[in-house]
Parts: structure tokens; C-alpha cells; sequence
């Protein structure tokens, strides 16, 4: 997930449905029950985390630790016994290294380093830059032209605001167009206030078109402590020099690859049901809670419903996408490669809020999916409440589906695990509560097998005339274009 989101949530109470008066009960249907007590009871989600974040590590698009967990994901899904597993390749059109960076604060008290890292697929400095610091503040168009005769030669300081869903989603998309104004207003570099505890540095790309554009200027993240720092000075008239050195690599064109296998339905087999992570992540740390937890929460789901011995309807197509943080590049790819399947895609599970417990689903702008997703919820009422959020936004690798009209679900988990270490090098497997964690997999797994067995669909694709209407309601249609969904 690439930023933080939320508010107006419907509450759907898990109380059962009155039966009718005389009405035959069925047989109690336990095959939920099973798949909840595979994973509680066997579950392997996080052996998959370890391995990921411990023995593989950081996954950045194109770095060695990306392509061996596309090749060790690809092997256990054939472990687990999956049908059709395959490496689906896509190109990136530029990879990036990460190499070292400093800067340092130079003003009549001294020279002192600052705490900072690139932001991923921003050029380096080719060989050291210093200005003066200029404090863009929030980085609107309003703040840039307030002191764009400023800039020239000079290094930006910019310290977004706001932790609202639609601020966090303003600054995100704001980025690319702020970093360029800030350079034909003739600045050196951007220094980007990070928001994270503790001296923490975060990281993201800028340009979030990905397949490899790069930002505009070079862009690194700054510990808040030092954006203090450097505001102090700022307010006492000392105007503060920073030099900054940033020497990322910059390579060619490149070829990654989404990872799928397969658990073949029975009558219902031409219909699909997705259920997918994202693979990749940034680099300051191992992606434990972005997105190891997801990924590991999918192959989890093939094994606990294997082990359970059941077997779909429907056909589940489990998907490791990768290139997410680089703009959902994979997904957006995958929708491309598989675009004849979508009428007969019957959903689109997506996990990627971290390990936190398990508090309902991302509809998306669909409100027709209630009443199937409170179905859906009637057998996972011992995880508590379940909650339906409306909301549609581009943040994840369900968006490339939404797009296309196919009914698509983020699992809404607890966030308070999740965003403090975000991007960040302390997103590692210790912030897992297991059984948080374990709740989290087990309603993915049995939603996912839900969707595949129930007779009834989970909701209809909508007609291109209504995703426009509903992309111009929620103005997810402007984050679409941004991210390349929509050409
Ligand atoms: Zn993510």
C-alpha cells in the first residue's frame, strides 16, 4: 500500500439473518471453519515473512533480492501443488540502485551531517551540490510560487501536511508535479520532510508512472529531528547551507515478472477469482508489513485451503505482483496481458495494509457488493465487526481492476502497525502480532474460498459508462491518469 487512507466506514454487524419461520436449515457449511483452523492451527504465513524478509531481504524492482523472490515464490507455489504456476514478464524501462547518500548542514556554527535517503528512481547530484535552504513549506502550487525567486541554485525543503485520507493522497500525487516546478524555478535538490518517529528515513519513488521515470530533480527524505534542525536556524536568520551528495545508479530497460499458479475450479472453472499481493517492496528495510505480509497471506490461503481438502467452483488464480511500489506496474501489466479473462474475473482480492487484524474490506466506490459482502462476513463473526469502506482510491494493485469495472476488495486491516514504519528500515518481521496476523490470513483465505464456491457472484463488472461515472465521483479517475491506468 502506498499511502495512508480511511474515515466513513459503514459497520456491518455480523448478527446471523433470521431464518423464516419453517424454513428447512441447511446443512452448516464448514468449510470456512476449516480453512480459519488450517491457518490458525498449521498456518505457515510466517515461515513465508522470514524467509522473505530474512533470507531474501529487500525486494526493489530489478535488485538481485527481487528476482530471488520471484523465483522462490514461483517454486512454492508448485510445492503447494498449484496447476499453471508461471513467471508472467513485463519490461521496466529503467532500473535503480541505490548508492550513498549525505548531506550536510554548513552554517556559521559549523559543518554537521543530516540524517537522510533518496527517494527511489531520483537522479543523483553527479558530484556534490550546495545552496542555501529554502522552506517550501507544504509544497503546493501556492507555497512554490511564493518563493519560486528564490530557488535558483538553492536546496528545497519540503515539509508536507496533513494526515487525512485526502491529504495523504494530495501530497502523494502532488509529488512529481512539485518536484519539477521546483526545478524550473532552478533548485538543486529537494530535501522532503520525512513523518516518521525517531530519526526514521522514509522512501517511495517520486514519479509514480513508474517503468522507470525518473524525478525531476534529486529527492531525499530527511528526519524530522534535523527538519527541526534546519527550521530553527530558519527562524533565527542564519539561513543554513546544505550540501548534499547523491549517488544513485541508474541502469537500462529491464524485465521482472508477476508470479501465478493456479487451484483449478470444479463446474464453474472458466470463472476466476484473484487473490494477490505485492511481492516487491522499497529497499531502506525488508518490506516485512509492505508486502512480505500479504504475499505470505496468499500463498498461505493456497495452502490452508489445499489442506483442507476442498476444492473451489470456481478457479482461484493466486498472484504475486511485483512493481507495485514503482506504480503498480505489475498489476497494471497483468490487466493488460489477461484482459480477455476480465468479464469472466468474478473478484479481486487484494492484501496490503500489513499483518494488523482484520476489520472488513475496501469496496472500491461499490456499494452494490453490501450484501454480498456481509454474506460473506456471516462466518467470520469471532473475528469481530466487520466494516465496509467505500472509498476508492489508486494506492494499490486492485486499482488496475477497478479500473476495468471487475469487483475488487482490499482487506481493511488495523493501520496502527502499519504506517509507523512504512517505507521505512524498521518495517521488519518483529512488528507482527502472529495472531493479528494469523486472523488477518485466515479471512482472506476463507473469503477468498467463499467467493470461489458460493453460487451467486460476488457482483457484476460495471460497463465502461459507469467507471467513468463512478471515477468522476470519487476522483479516482484524476490518481488513474497519474498512475498510467488511464492513458
Ligand atoms: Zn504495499
Amino acid at each position: 500500500m502506498m499511502r495512508r487512507l480511511f474515515p466513513l466506514v459503514l459497520l456491518i454487524t455480523s448478527l446471523p439473518f433470521p431464518t423464516p419461520a419453517g424454513a428447512q436449515t441447511a446443512p452448516a457449511d464448514t468449510s470456512s471453519a476449516r480453512i480459519i483452523g488450517e491457518v490458525f492451527a498449521a498456518g505457515r504465513q510466517l515461515e513465508y515473512v522470514n524467509t522473505l524478509c530474512d533470507q531474501i531481504g529487500s525486494r526493489l524492482m530489478g535488485s538481485s533480492g527481487a528476482r530471488r523472490a520471484e523465483a522462490w515464490a514461483a517454486e512454492e507455489m508448485k510445492r503447494l501443488g498449484l496447476s499453471n504456476v508461471r513467471r508472467e514478464p513485463y519490461t521496466m524501462a529503467a532500473s535503480w540502485g541505490r548508492g550513498p547518500a549525505s548531506a550536510t548542514l554548513v552554517s556559521d556554527t559549523g559543518a554537521r551531517a543530516l540524517a537522510v535517503s533518496s527517494y527511489t528512481w531520483t537522479p543523483g547530484t553527479n558530484g556534490a551540490v550546495e545552496g542555501e535552504l529554502v522552506d517550501v513549506g507544504a509544497g503546493r502550487p501556492e507555497d512554490v510560487a511564493r518563493v519560486a525567486t528564490k530557488l535558483k541554485g538553492r536546496v528545497a525543503l519540503v515539509v508536507p501536511e496533513g494526515a487525512d485520507l485526502s491529504a495523504v493522497i494530495y501530497n502523494f500525487y502532488r509529488a512529481p508535479g512539485l518536484v519539477k516546478e521546483l526545478k524550473d524555478a532552478g533548485a538543486l535538490a529537494v530535501l522532503v520532510a520525512a513523518d516518521k518517529p525517531h530519526a526514521m528515513q522514509y522512501t517511495a519513488p517520486v514519479e509514480f508512472t513508474a517503468t522507470g521515470r525518473l524525478a525531476a530533480l534529486p529527492t531525499v527524505s530527511l528526519a524530522h529531528e534535523d527538519v527541526g534542525l534546519l527550521r530553527r536556524l530558519l527562524s533565527q536568520n542564519r539561513t543554513p547551507r546544505v550540501r548534499l551528495d547523491v549517488r544513485n545508479q541508474i541502469g537500462p530497460a529491464f524485465e521482472a515478472t508477476n508470479v501465478v499458479g493456479e487451484m483449478a475450479g470444479s463446474d464453474l472453472a472458466q470463472e476466476l477469482v484473484v487473490v494477490g499481493a505485492h511481492l516487491d517492496s522499497n529497499d531502506l528495510g525488508p518490506g516485512a508489513l509492505d508486502n512480505a505480509a500479504g504475499s505470505a497471506a496468499v500463498l498461505e490461503t493456497a495452502r490452508a485451503i489445499k489442506a483442507s481438502g476442498l476444492k473451489p467452483r470456481r478457479t482461484i488464480r493466486f498472484v504475486l505482483f511485483t512493481g507495485e511500489e514503482e506504480g503498480m506496474v505489475g498489476s497494471i501489466a497483468y490487466v493488460e496481458r489477461h484482459r480477455a479473462e476480465l468479464d469472466r474475473t468474478v473478484a479481486a482480492l487484494v492484501m496490503d495494509i500489513g499483518a494488523g487484524r482484520p476489520a472488513g474490506w475496501f469496496s472500491m466506490g461499490r456499494e452494490d457488493l453490501d450484501a454480498r459482502i456481509r454474506e460473506l462476513s456471516e462466518p467470520l463473526a469471532q473475528f469481530g465487526d466487520f466494516a465496509v469502506e467505500h472509498a476508492a482510491f489508486a494506492a494499490t494493485d486492485n486499482a488496475p481492476f477497478m479500473a476495468e469495472g471487475v469487483p475488487n476488495l482490499i482487506l481493511l486491516q488495523d493501520e496502527t502497525p502499519y504506517f509507523p514504519v512504512h517505507h521505512t528500515i524498521a518495517d521488519t518481521p518483529d512488528k507482527i502480532d502472529p495472531r493479528d496476523y494469523a486472523s488477518a490470513v485466515a479471512v482472506l483465505a476463507a473469503t477468498a474460498y467463499q467467493i470461489a464456491e458460493r453460487p451467486q457472484r460476488l457482483g457484476r463488472r460495471l460497463k465502461p459508462e459507469e467507471v467513468k461515472r463512478m471515477a468522476e465521483e470519487t476522483k479516482v479517475g484524476e490518481q488513474w491518469r497519474a498512475a498510467g491506468i488511464w492513458k
